[in-house]
């Protein structure tokens, strides 16, 4: 899947649940929403489990998408986390049948398509290009703009040099 398809169903998401409010918060978002032409509902949870980040994965028995999320990192890496694996469920990695995505250390880096295409969707649910290129006309300082998206510095600084604006 292209990385522009990524950031499309970022925007199909923001667009069909999003109150207009930010921050975005990730884990109301896919509470809102239904996946799939079976409209299967999605549930954010703290994982039990140690050493991930997150995961995403399909419940069969209970038709239900699962997202994890560990409450032992920072509030920041939580909130992209959330997003994160909600973008393996949105972007059909975690369909019925296929393996659970679990994400030790999802690094920006990573090469793998399905962690850059959820990378992506991440980038543009929580920092929306629309309104961060509104934003930045009337607040240019990186610490202030980031407290806006409720995202850590590095973040802002990394989505605005995607985005040409720094
Ligand atoms: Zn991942």
């Amino acid at each position: 899947m292209a990385r522009s398809t990524a950031v499309e169903n970022a925007r199909k998401a923001l667009d069909l649940v999003w109150d207009r409010q930010l921050p975005v918060d990730p884990s109301v978002i896919a509470n809102r929403l239904l996946i799939t032409k079976e409209k299967l509902p999605v549930q954010m949870v703290e994982s039990s489990e140690v050493g991930i980040s997150g995961k995403a994965r399909f419940n069969r028995a209970e038709n239900v998408f699962i997202c994890e999320y560990s409450a032992n990192e920072v509030s920041h890496r939580q909130r992209f986390t959330q997003a994160h694996e909600l973008g393996h469920v949105i972007l059909g990695h975690v369909n019925d049948g296929r393996e659970p995505k679990r994400d030790t250390s999802f690094a920006v880096r990573s090469h793998d398509p399905d962690e850059v295409d959820a990378n992506a969707f991440a980038a543009e649910l929580l920092m929306p290009a629309d309104y961060v290129k509104t934003a930045v006309k009337r607040e240019q300082d990186i610490s202030k703009l980031a407290r806006l998206f409720d995202v850590s510095t590095a973040a802002m600084r990394f989505r605005l040099q995607n985005l040409r604006i720094l």
